[in-house]
């Protein structure tokens, strides 16, 4: 399912570039090197070439972005503005279910436009990752006629930019969110509702992301569910949800093909590659994360759903 060569069919990823502060049950980490585009990126490159546009501080460490270089990502798309990289404080409950913003700093962000370089403006495979819903808009007027745009968000846009988040569901293809946020989206408990009532504001595909639950696809043919892969050491869930968007993507690049059977993969490889961000502090366990550990895992999801004819 597997192959070994990436596609040629590049992704292109808009999101934060961040340092991350993060209590978590098991250690208090300042300065993680975080933000939807790292996660989104690192994930991508796993099966498809991976061009990053974000905007980090003059605080920002070179060595982070070498580190996504050395990855495979492009990262020509990265701009180095005058001031502080963005900033996210957020603490985790003992369970790692549940998570509080404790601050959003957005520093360079404040100020910053998304310019694509011009060999950019052809990527085939959009991501939008979690960012101002207005840059997401942005950048969707620069680039020619991809294959497919998917967009993330989170409850910090839903409930501060939900005019122009609204403006971007009317123009993207698939949605990305977590089960919270599309209730919050929806003003709507249900799931399967809500689902229907995000879909009805635009995207035509809707993946649900459930944490420890799976994650769910709604679309034109119905409901898919992807279970999460139980894990025994669950150290740091940020960015679980963009490691899964970034996966969802490069892998769908690399298949070529947006059908049912293809989507359902992606949904398989991304709950299974989004496990592994899990296991790590920040990107930690991602940067060292190959093709072959993620084959070897995802065989472990097929052998726990198989229940025969
Ligand atoms: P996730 O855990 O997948 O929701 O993503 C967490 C990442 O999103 C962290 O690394 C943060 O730096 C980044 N992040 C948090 N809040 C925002 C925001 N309002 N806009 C963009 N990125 C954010």
């Amino acid at each position: 399912m597997i192959h070994s060569t990436r596609s040629q069919d590049p992704v292109l990823i808009v999101g934060s570039m961040a340092f991350d502060d993060l209590e978590l049950p098991s250690v208090d980490a300042k300065d993680v090197i975080g933000g939807s585009a790292t996660y989104a990126s690192l994930s991508a490159s796993l099966f498809s070439e991976a061009r990053v546009v974000a905007v980090v501080g003059d605080d920002f460490p070179k060595q982070a972005v070498e580190t996504l270089a050395s990855r495979g990502v492009d990262v020509e798309g990265i701009e180095r503005a005058r001031g502080k990289t963005f900033r996210w404080v957020g603490r985790y409950a003992k369970n790692l279910a549940s998570r509080t913003t404790l601050d959003t700093q957005l520093n360079v962000f404040a100020d910053f436009r998304p310019k694509l370089p011009a060999a950019y403006r052809a990527s085939p495979y959009l991501l939008l990752g979690n960012i101002h819903p207005a840059l997401q808009l942005e950048v969707l007027t620069q680039v020619e006629r991809p294959k497919l745009v998917a967009a993330d968000t989170m409850n910090f846009w839903i409930s501060g930019e939900r005019p122009t988040l609204l403006e971007l569901l009317k123009k993207i293809d698939t949605l990305v969110i977590n089960d919270e946020e599309l209730r919050q989206l929806a003003d709507e408990h249900n799931v399967k509702r809500a689902a229907a009532r995000v879909r009805s504001l635009g995207p035509r595909r809707l993946v649900v992301k459930r944490g420890e639950y799976g994650a769910m696809l709604f679309d034109d043919h119905g409901i898919f569910f992807a279970p999460a892969y139980p894990l025994e050491d669950e150290v740091d869930p940020t960015g679980a949800g963009d490691t899964f968007a970034g996966a969802l993507m490069g892998y769908l690049s690399r298949e070529g093909t947006l059908d049912e059977s293809s989507m359902r993969k992606a949904l398989m490889v991304a709950a299974t590659v989004a496990s592994f961000c899990v296991e790590g502090v920040g990107t930690e366990r991602l940067v060292s994360l190959d093709r072959a550990q993620v084959a070897r895992r995802l065989e472990d999801l097929r052998t726990l759903v198989h229940f025969g004819h």
